[in-house]
Formats: C-alpha cells, sequence, structure tokens
C-alpha cells in the first residue's frame, strides 16, 4: 500500500529515471535535499523496510542516512553507497546546470552521475527487476545509504553499522558502488585498500653554542641518522594482491634561523602507505627498532587513517567477477590501488568488494555517465542478486 506522497514519479526498474530523480536533489555534502526521500518512494512500494537514520556530533552538522532491507531470512545482501556529492564548482565550468540531470548524446549529465548517484539507482533498478521476474528473494536484499561520505565521514556508514550491530542486523555480502572503473566499465573490481598511518618524529638534544659543541648536543645528526634508516629499504616488496608497501617523508623540520645556535631539537614527520603485510603496530615497532639503534631522546607520535584490508578473492569477488564479464564482455581486475571509501568500515561486518561506473568525471565539471553503461550496470547487480543467494551463505 503507497500514499500518494510516497509514490514515486519515476519508475524503479528504469536506473535512468532513478538516478535523475538523485541528481535533481542538489545534495551536496551534508546536505540531504531530498535524496534519501527519493529512494525511500522508490523502495517502499517494492517492500523494504526504510529505517532513516539521523546522526550528528559536537561539532558536525547532522546527517540523514538510510537502511532498506527487503525480507527478514538471511543471507542479508547489502548495496552501499552515499548520496552526498562534492560540491559543484564554479557554475560557469559547467555546459548544463549540474543539479538539471539532463541527457545529451547518450549520456547523464550532472553532480553526482558517477560517484555515486548512478551506481545507486542501479541497485534500485536491480532489485526491482529481480522482484519483477523471480519474486521475493530467498534471503534479504539491503540498501545502506549514508549522506556523509565526501564530507568527514563520522555521522554516516560507520554509526549506521554501529546501528545495525545493537540491532542484531547481520550483513552476509556487500557491494559498494563507487565508480572503480578507470576507463571502461567492467575494468577493475577493488577487492581492498592500503592503510595509511602518519608518524611524527622529534628528536632532542641540548641546545648550545657552535664553537663550543661539548657543551651541547647537537640531535640532527641523529636525526639524518634515523632518517637514513628508515628510508635505505623498502619495507616489503608486495603481496599477492597489493603493491609494495611506501614511506615517504613529507617534512623535515628544525626552524633555526641562527647560523650560530646548535637546535634543541629537529622534527620530521612521515607517511606510510601499507599492504596486509604490515599493522600500525608493526609500523611502528620497525620504525622504533631503527630509532633505537642511532639512540639519543626521542618521540614518535602518529596517527592512523585507516588499516589495510582484503576481500581475498573467493565467492562474492568471483561472483561480481562473471557478472561484470558476462555483461560486459571484459574480465575485470582485482585492484587494492586508490583513495578511501567506506568499505573500510563495512570490511568489519562482512565480505566486501567495490564495483560501480567510468570514474573518469567524477569531482570534475560536466561529471556525466553514459546511458548504456547505466544500463549495463543494472545488468551487472542483477547478475550479483541472481546468483548471491545460492553462492553467498
Ligand atoms: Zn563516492
Amino acid at each position: 500500500m503507497t500514499t500518494d506522497a510516497a509514490a514515486p514519479a519515476f519508475d524503479p526498474c528504469d536506473p535512468v529515471a532513478v538516478a535523475q530523480a538523485l541528481i535533481r536533489c542538489p545534495s551536496v555534502t551534508p546536505e540531504d535535499s531530498g535524496a534519501l526521500g527519493v529512494l525511500e518512494a522508490a523502495l517502499t512500494p517494492l517492500g523494504f523496510a526504510c529505517h532513516r537514520l539521523r546522526f550528528e556530533q559536537e561539532g558536525t552538522a547532522p546527517v540523514e542516512n538510510l537502511y532498506a532491507r527487503l525480507g527478514t531470512e538471511g543471507p542479508n545482501f547489502c548495496f552501499a553507497g552515499h548520496t552526498d556529492v562534492v560540491p559543484p564548482g564554479e557554475l560557469k565550468g559547467w555546459s548544463i546546470d549540474p543539479f538539471s540531470a539532463e541527457i545529451h548524446n547518450g549520456r547523464l549529465y550532472g553532480r553526482g552521475a558517477v560517484d555515486m548517484k548512478g551506481a545507486i539507482a542501479a541497485f534500485v533498478a536491480a532489485s526491482a527487476r529481480h522482484l519483477r521476474d523471480h519474486g521475493a528473494p530467498k534471503g534479504s536484499i539491503s540498501l545502506l545509504i549514508t549522506g556523509d561520505e565526501e564530507g568527514v565521514a563520522i555521522n554516516g556508514t560507520k554509526k549506521v553499522l554501529g546501528w545495525l550491530k545493537e540491532k542484531g542486523e547481520k550483513l552476509d555480502a556487500c557491494v559498494v558502488g563507487e565508480p572503480t572503473n578507470p576507463k571502461a566499465l567492467g575494468d577493475m573490481i577493488k577487492i581492498g585498500r592500503r592503510g595509511s598511518m602518519t608518524a611524527f618524529l622529534t628528536v632532542f638534544g641540548a641546545q648550545g653554542h657552535v664553537a663550543y659543541p661539548h657543551l651541547a648536543d647537537n640531535p640532527l645528526p641523529r636525526l639524518a641518522r634515523m632518517l637514513a634508516a628508515i628510508t635505505a629499504e623498502p619495507l616489503d616488496g608486495g603481496t599477492a594482491h597489493f603493491q609494495p608497501s611506501n614511506l615517504e617523508l613529507t617534512t623535515i623540520d628544525v626552524g633555526n634561523p641562527a647560523h650560530n645556535v646548535i637546535p634543541a631539537q629537529g622534527k620530521a614527520t612521515l607517511n606510510i602507505r601499507f599492504n596486509d603485510s604490515h599493522t600500525p603496530d608493526t609500523l611502528l615497532a620497525w620504525l622504533r627498532e631503527r630509532f633505537d639503534a642511532v639512540g639519543g631522546a626521542y618521540e614518535l607520535e602518529h596517527f592512523v587513517s585507516g588499516d589495510s584490508f582484503l576481500t581475498p578473492p573467493g565467492p562474492l569477488t568471483e561472483l561480481v567477477a562473471e557478472a561484470a564479464q558476462a555483461v560486459t564482455g571484459r574480465r575485470p581486475e582485482y585492484s587494492t590501488t586508490g583513495g578511501t571509501s567506506d568499505a573500510r568500515f563495512i570490511k568489519d561486518f562482512c565480505p566486501v568488494v567495490e564495483f560501480g561506473l567510468v570514474g573518469q568525471t567524477m569531482h570534475k565539471v560536466d561529471e556525466n555517465t553514459t546511458l548504456d553503461d547505466l544500463t549495463r550496470l543494472t545488468d551487472i547487480y542483477g547478475a550479483v542478486l541472481g546468483g548471491v543467494f545460492d553462492r553467498i551463505g
């Protein structure tokens, strides 16, 4: 049963129509601007139980999120994504209004067309078609949609997952619809990503006159030897699914304006992008071992932006790869390259891979996707749904 207010003005089986309705909501992060309402209007009549989840934290804007589930049985297959978009930037640079969702020459234009309202529209259309063609699934289909991915990502997926855990909701497998394909649909599935840790080293000595070095203790030779020690050899040679970890020195600071004064301390900052052969703890131990070998007083602080993670090739990766190959004729590469996504939170709950549209115009002016790609992505997600309840348990 639907009310007039809840009835969508579009066919939920049509990914182009759903994408247009989403793009017409100017949901520049963290604004919702009606985007989740579009999804609720599409999903509720299909039988999804929709939960709107509003989270806020002191100092951050409140954010709307949506968890929608069809069915109560397991396995629970989840499509995850975000309806917030980055700002359009200089409107002068756009050929069309970024929120008008116009179609020209077989392409749908607008902010979020590829990152990632197009993919969310394909989630909806694939689910609607699955129900139309096969009836209720032998399990559950859920959508976990946040309005806080492009921003600080504090009030989004991470908190929705906490809410799910409290409710005893279990996810069994998840596909995130980020635009993973560099050039053509079917290029690439992301099966994990590297971790990122930043470390701040301060080496201490005693200030003094350069002419009386025996009365001082210059920390800079020790700082130089420590930095030489950690850059002398690579951290590793890469692993089965990851490129080698990489350590970059990003700054060395003494800030000593006097040529005749031995400074009391020197500092350096470094960032490590690390693969699955390390954790932040093993990296800190690796750094300390080399710093201790040099000796002297030092302080090491750090923060971790994310751990590395991997969904090893298995039923989920194979299912998505086969579906992409069946529709596009291309066998996607498994990759762990690139920046962050909400998959870094979901990986603690279930196997997760990322596969979406072609990323070439994401975050750019005239962001667009071909209508053909939208249709084919819907077919790919549909093929994933077709196989998921047989193969993911
Ligand atoms: Zn995105």
